[in-house]
């Protein structure tokens, strides 16, 4: 049976450019909903929905996952894949290794790698002062006039060797070491998020 097509009659109409306007009412901005709570007045937080004062709004901090929380329900197998390159990091030497929002971030003197948990793989991004051709590498993107961000998908413990392990350490490796004296492991602080 061979199907009759339909044909639009308007579509040169449709088809013709239609010249914008400026807009020139200015665009509704979205604004958190709130409520009175003994009289103080409470915005809705918009990650967990929980109504916040201004003084709870300044020390509210729901985003922030520690490392555990981001890596205990991964499946078994990215479980493993995790923790041989957590480990693997830990060797190339001094570092601070902290969670913040949904990632868990690798930094010397500033962030050389971090790693996205998703439910299906590991989404790790690594900075290095050259661009790379690889199959393995899903995403290249220039950061800054010398750095580039790469992107990779980890899937299983056997991804975590040979080239890619050996890119980790130059990121490693091209990104200054701290200046701070101190290497705090799993600070997961964020005093500071203001
Ligand atoms: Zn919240």
């Amino acid at each position: 049976m061979a199907k009759k097509l339909r044909k639009k009659k308007s579509a040169k109409k449709v088809a013709r450019k239609v010249k914008r306007k400026p807009a020139k009412k200015s665009p509704k901005k979205y604004k958190l909903p709130t409520i009175k709570v003994g009289g103080k007045v409470a915005t809705k937080c918009y990650h967990c929905d929980a109504f916040l004062t201004e003084e709870e709004r300044f020390t509210h901090n729901c985003w922030t996952k520690t490392e555990e929380e981001l890596t205990y329900d991964l499946p078994e197998e990215l479980k493993d894949a995790w923790e041989r390159l957590r480990s693997t990091a830990v060797e190339f030497g001094d570092q601070r290794i902290y969670a913040s929002h949904r990632s868990i971030i690798f930094s010397r003197k500033s962030c050389y790698f971090f790693v996205r948990p998703q439910k299906k793989y590991l989404e790790v991004c690594f900075f290095l002062g050259r661009r790379l051709k690889d199959p393995f590498v899903r995403k290249v993107q220039q950061t800054s006039k010398t750095k580039f961000a790469h992107m990779v998908r980890v899937h299983h413990y056997d991804e975590v060797e040979g080239d890619f392990t050996d890119w980790l350490k130059e990121a490693y490796d091209f990104c200054p070491p701290s200046l701070d004296a101190k290497h705090v492991e799993q600070g997961a602080r964020h005093d500071s998020a203001r």
